[in-house]
């Protein structure tokens, strides 16, 4: 490996510094010569582990002779500790006190390993580090929004994310449920109306009872669980400053990062004076009342979707698309599907600016905004402005440059190896934070609790990010596995693709006589490859629970074939997977009168 670039090489101390930097941010620090044999032994026996230093010698030598006693090479640094040459390593080597270096069981750290952020990722990999007998601390530390709003232990999913959406989501689809219900026969006289406050209570209640938990299964692991915020002062050594203030430090064997994301705001007049965005908007204390969400990926659609499905009038702004990366196809749809029960979109357009009409809760708020195509400016007004733009990684204001780790400069993501370790060999990282990977809960926690493993439990298991199952939770779920069509064609060519499509009626809108179909179910296959299925694409309803099983398939490389051998279960909507017919080449029509 090479050195990292270091401008001025003179003076004696800046020398002694520059080894000492080295020797504390690199798990195995080897100072060698490329031609020397013995270091040629002694690195075998490291394989990927080992940071080296091929310099021209003679002054690092000196130096390390005044640091070590030892002028010769082979120097070899483990942890912090000198080793010695060859022959001493290779004696460490045989009586396993080298492994226990490796393990980090030598220094006199704090704990063997920190895990900073308590989210996913972080609480899986801290809870398993603990089962497997090692020394954990988990820093957990809200920052309050821009509004004040702030939550407990467990990170974005089960504060601001995955739950309270999914729960919200579950509200909007009670209304659908109840007007179904009066074509199945139940009678009700009574006013329904929805009541944000007690909803938004109830979902908050739960939440609390999570964070409890996570506090309590912290507790019997032994993971001692600091609500502080973190940041590196030295590669091994972090400081943590609690809500009042109170600065402590305490130094590990290793670090996992697993800060996650935050929402982004644009930077424009009014953004974060007078807008929310989704950490804001489930603990809302009133009803947000007219909406407009800036935005067009999963949070947008999701949070519009259920806003929508409350009874509020609601407006999607979109840059371009929707969902990009997604299969165009299956969005649009979803879209479609959004537009039809109310939700209006204005495309092509971004925000300029936010003005408070009337301060209340809601308030009344104004919306200039630009076409991105021509000069046209548009006004609106609304009574919340919720941001969904994206999320930018916690990164930035953790100190990582002590530590020497590197960031992607465009977007703070850190980028990893398949072991998701960084390039300071002790510094791993996990979930969001990630760079090319995906944002997902359980791909955070499947990440950190193998991690763990391998690191303490001698595991060799890797986390597979490839065929990820996902779902969109519109209004009409959107589920997803593999490759989108567009991406499908411009790996394999249009004409090595085949695409078996339908649309259908789920049985349970024929009765109440909604959305005829309107559910969609795609796979894409590789006509190269036995006809495997490489996208898997269901717009309907329960889209997680039917996509998870196929997702199973999808890890296990199923083929077009194998579906049609596969029995369904009538009547399903997951069933129509198992009888697709129509290719989209063919034309052939795809719409269907019943089960
Ligand atoms: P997080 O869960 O974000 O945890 C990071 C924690 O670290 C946070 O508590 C943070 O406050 C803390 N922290 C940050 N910096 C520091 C510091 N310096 N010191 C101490 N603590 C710090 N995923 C799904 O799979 N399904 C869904 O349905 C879904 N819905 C979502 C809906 C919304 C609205 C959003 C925003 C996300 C959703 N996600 C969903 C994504 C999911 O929430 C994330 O992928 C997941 O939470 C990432 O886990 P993580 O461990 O990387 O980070
Ligand atoms: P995202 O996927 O990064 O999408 C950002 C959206 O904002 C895009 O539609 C983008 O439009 C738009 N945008 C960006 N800058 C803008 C600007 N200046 N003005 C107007 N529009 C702008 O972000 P996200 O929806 O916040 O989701 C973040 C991650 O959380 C996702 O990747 C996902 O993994 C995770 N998540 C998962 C779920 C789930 O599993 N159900 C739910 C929610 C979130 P362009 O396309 O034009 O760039």
């Amino acid at each position: 490996m090479k050195m990292p670039p270091i401008e001025n090489d003179t003076g004696k101390n800046e020398l002694k510094s520059r080894i000492q930097y080295l020797i504390d941010s690199n798990e195995v620090m080897v100072f060698s010569k490329s031609h020397c044999p013995f270091c040629v032994r002694v690195s075998c026996s490291f394989c990927r582990r080992v940071y080296f230093a091929f310099e021209d010698g003679t002054n690092y030598q000196e130096m390390l002779l005044e640091m070590t006693g030892q002028k010769t090479v082979p120097n070899v640094f483990i942890n912090k500790t000198h080793i010695g040459g060859c022959d001493k390593t290779m004696q460490a080597h045989k009586d396993g006190s080298l492994q226990q270096l490796l393990n980090g069981d030598n220094e006199t750290y704090d704990y063997d390993l920190i895990v900073i952020g308590g989210g996913s990722g972080g609480l899986a990999c801290s809870k398993e580090a603990a089962i497997l007998g090692k020394k954990v601390m988990v820093l957990d530390y809200v920052v309050p929004t821009p509004k004040g709003t702030t939550w407990g232990l467990g990170g974005t999913c089960v504060n601001v994310g995955c739950i309270p959406k999914k729960l919200m989501h579950q509200t909007a689809l009670l209304s659908t449920a109840m007007q179904d219900a009066r074509k199945f026969g139940w009678e009700f006289d009574e006013t329904v109306k929805h009541n944000w406050e007690t909803m938004k209570t109830a979902v908050n209640d739960y939440i609390g009872s999570l964070n409890w938990g996570y506090r309590v299964a912290l507790r019997d692991k032994n993971v001692n669980y600091v609500n502080a915020y973190a940041e590196f002062v030295e590669p091994h050594k972090i400081k943590a400053t609690n809500k009042r203030g109170k600065e402590t430090f305490y130094t590990t064997a290793k670090f996992v990062l697993a800060t996650g994301e935050r929402p982004r705001y644009m930077g424009i007049p009014g953004d974060k004076e007078y807008c929310i965005t989704s950490d804001d908007l489930f603990s809302l204390p009133y009803c947000p009342g007219k909406t407009l969400v800036i935005g067009a990926s999963y949070v947008a659609l999701e949070c519009g979707g259920f806003l929508a499905g409350l009874g509020l009038d609601v407006t999607i702004m979109v840059r371009s698309i929707l969902l990009r990366g997604f299969d165009q196809d299956m969005a649009n749809r979803a879209g479609e599907n959004m537009e039809e029960h109310g939700v209006k979109f204005l495309r092509k357009y971004v925000p300029v600016k936010i003005e408070e009409l009337e301060a209340g809760t809601p308030g009344r708020l104004k919306v200039t905004a630009k076409s991105t195509e021509t000069d046209e400016i548009i006004e609106g007004e609304y009574n919340t402005v919720l941001i969904a733009v994206g999320r930018d990684a916690c990164t930035d204001k953790i100190g990582l440059d002590k530590a020497g780790l590197k960031v992607n400069p465009k977007n703070g993501k850190i980028p990893v190896n398949d072991e998701e370790q960084t390039n300071v060999p002790h510094i791993y990282a996990v979930g969001d934070i990630l760079e090319d990977k995906w944002e997902l809960t359980p791909v955070a926690i499947q990440a950190g609790k193998l991690l763990a493993r391998r690191l303490y439990g001698g595991s060799k298991i890797k986390c597979d990010y490839i065929n990820v199952p996902t779902t969109v939770f519109t209004p009409l779920e959107y589920g997803a596995c593999g490759l989108s069509e567009e991406r499908a064609t411009s790996l394999y060519g249009q004409e090595n693709i085949e695409v078996y499509h339908t649309l259908f009626w789920p049985l349970e809108f024929t009765v109440p006589g909604r959305d005829n179909n309107k559910c969609y179910a795609k796979v894409i296959c590789n006509k190269l490859d036995s006809d495997r299925v490489i996208g898997f694409h269901y717009l309907g309803p329960n889209a997680g629970e039917v996509t998870q099983g196929f997702g199973v398939a999808m890890k296990c490389g199923v083929t077009k074939e194998q579906l049609d051998g596969t029995i369904g279960i009538h009547p399903t909507c997951a069933e129509i997977f198992t009888t697709l017919e129509v290719t989209k080449s063919s034309g052939g029509n795809i719409t269907q009168a019943g089960c």
